[in-house]
């Protein structure tokens, strides 16, 4: 499933950056355009961090608001979906100026 694969990453990569200190809490940051189901993140996590230093930790999740602009009349707005179209002039085709963030903000140990 992709979202464990995400998981799976996420663990390495904290491992990565602690060795065999304990991880207490996580914050991640994840944008609604990113492509990942959230709530499937928060309930596959504990699987992918099961007996490696971050299976105690506390998972924090801040959503990104999506934001975009306008190829044709420089509105920025707010799309839910990639194929929205601009609530000013109703056009399609926008770039995506923020929403696509999957990052590991902060490791606490
Ligand atoms: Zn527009």
């Amino acid at each position: 499933m992709h979202e464990l694969s995400i998981c799976q990453r996420i663990v390495k990569l904290i491992e990565a950056q602690v060795g065999e200190r304990t991880v207490v809490g996580i914050t991640l940051q994840i944008g609604g355009f990113a492509g990942v189901e959230i709530s499937s993140l928060e309930y596959l996590f504990p699987f992918a961090a099961k007996n490696t230093v971050v299976q105690d930790a506390i998972l924090t999740i801040n959503h990104v608001t999506s934001k975009a602009r306008c190829n044709d009349c420089q509105h920025v707005f707010s799309p839910q979906r990639r194929y929205d179209a601009c609530p000013e002039c109703e056009a399609y085709g926008f770039e995506l100026l923020a929403g696509d963030e999957l990052n590991l903000i902060s490791v606490s140990c």
